[in-house]
């Protein structure tokens, strides 16, 4: 068995590990249990989610940490884009070294884009950005999202993330966005051969939310582990039409 573990509402929540987190870590790595962490964030880049982990003394190494930015970045270079217009936050910015960055969140002038990129962006979010993503979408560019997550939980309030933009571009523009990071089969592949290609069915994917962790892990043969920890509850899980494989509290209920 091996393991993959989403960031918020899973390892941590709020300014703190899950109580048991680290120990159930702790536990895998000393029994020899590979594991990944696959993260949609987009708000920073992952050194600084990496630092976050361990301020909270999770041991993880640098190779365990799959972000969304990143494998935004995998996927531009693929397609053969250089120059893109970011819409996320401009501390993740530097996980995008090696393109050409206008307009958007870069503080450059716009130029005209391969693609547009859209992620995260908090309070950040203006008619503007929205504006110059409709336009440059509408002239031919390429539309990526790092996710299309609903929303996340800080403190007791549910707070929207990208998927309302995301959405919203793709109403407006009739393209739908190419996705990135979760729930895309590409990233879970992705994460699949950083574990050394395991039998999937023999990997779970332990996450909470609904749509990116569980049923995408299982889209992509995986086992789809639910913790009530985050954003959503069963009731939840169960009227999104999503079956978990297990479901636990939390992820300190791990069977390891
Ligand atoms: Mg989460």
């Amino acid at each position: 068995m091996a393991f993959c573990f989403d960031l918020d509402g899973t390892l941590y929540r709020g300014d703190a590990a899950i109580p048991g987190a680290v120990a159930i870590l702790g536990r895998l790595r000393a029994a020899g249990v590979p594991f990944r962490c696959l993260s949609n964030t987009s708000s920073r880049p992952r050194d600084a989610i990496l630092s976050r982990l361990r301020s909270y003394g999770f041991d993880i190494r640098g190779d365990e940490l799959l972000t969304a930015t990143l494998a935004a970045g995998t996927l531009m270079h693929g397609r053969g884009h250089r120059k893109v217009l970011p819409i996320l936050a401009p501390a993740a910015l530097t996980d995008l070294a090696g393109f050409e960055l206008a307009g958007g969140t870069s503080g450059r002038p716009s130029a005209p884009a391969d693609a547009v990129l859209v992620g995260d962006l908090g309070d950040g979010w203006s008619d503007a950005l929205m504006q110059e993503a409709f336009h440059q979408i509408m002239s031919g560019a390429d539309f990526i999202a790092v996710s299309r997550d609903r929303y996340w939980r800080r403190g007791e309030a549910l707070v929207l993330d990208c998927g309302a933009y995301v959405a919203g571009l793709e109403y407006a523009t009739g393209r739908e966005a190419v996705i990135a990071g979760k729930p895309a089969p590409a990233f879970y592949l992705a994460a699949l051969a950083s574990l050394g290609n395991p039998p999937p069915g023999e990997v779970a994917m332990v996450g909470d939310d609904p749509w990116s962790d569980i049923a995408g892990a299982q889209a992509a043969g995986m086992q789809g582990w639910f913790v009530a920890s985050g954003k959503a509850d069963a009731a939840t899980v169960a009227s999104a039409g999503i079956t978990p494989d297990l479901s636990l509290a939390s992820v300190a209920e791990l069977p390891a």
